[in-house]
């Protein structure tokens, strides 16, 4: 079930505080080149009100669900998504740039908003039917996110939706993982 607006699952409790979020987000433009604006959450982890609160909000519209293992996508999702997984019950599971994983992989290429990557699992990474989400800072053009789906998918696993702290909603991404339940706690 697409979910544009990223609300879905929100409550009083569970809702971000976006204005907190915001506040604790910087950008820092031409980085890593030219015409880039990079959101830096750097300030965001350093403070601990907010990022708890951050995985609260990533976390809640779906560990009620069930959620077997949580994707995070090097290197700033890893920060992001072992601590969801925890307070999911879930097992944490690292999809890691092409030759850092030590074990039998496997990988996709992909582009993304500067350059080109592979991202990789190790093959063993699910038992079959394992319910995933999967978890990263930033949502950009979603080659990043449509790769890891494929990934997840093609190693066993049911993606049950993705979580993002930032969507860049004017680069369209979220389109290419319209068919997945997916959350934003801010979009720009
Ligand atoms: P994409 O595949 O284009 O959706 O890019 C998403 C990946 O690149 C994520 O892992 C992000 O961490 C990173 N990324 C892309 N654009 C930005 C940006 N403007 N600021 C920070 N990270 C970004």
């Amino acid at each position: 079930m697409p979910v544009p607006d990223g609300t879905e699952g929100e409550d009083a409790v569970t809702a971000p505080d976006r204005t907190l979020l915001e506040s604790r987000i910087r950008d820092i433009p031409d980085f890593p080149k030219p015409g880039i604006v990079f959101k830096d959450v750097t300030p965001l982890l350093a403070d601990p009100e907010t990022f708890a609160h951050a995985v609260d909000a990533l976390a809640a519209p779906f560990c009620d669900d069930g959620v077997d293992k949580v994707v995070g996508i090097e290197a700033r999702g890893f920060i992001l998504a072992a601590p969801v997984a925890l307070a999911c019950g879930a097992g944490f599971v690292p999809a890691r740039k092409a030759g850092k994983l030590p074990g039998s992989r496997r990988g996709v290429a992909y582009d993304l908003e500067y350059g080109s990557e592979t991202i990789e699992l190790h093959d063993d990474a699910f038992a079959p039917g394992d319910r995933v989400l999967i978890v990263d800072d930033v949502l950009a053009t979603g080659g990043t996110a449509a790769a890891t789906v494929e990934l997840v998918e093609a190693l066993g696993g049911e993606v049950v939706g993705l979580a993002f702290l930032i969507e860049l909603g004017f680069l369209d991404g979220g389109a290419r993982i319209a068919d997945h339940r997916r959350t934003s706690l801010l979009t720009f």
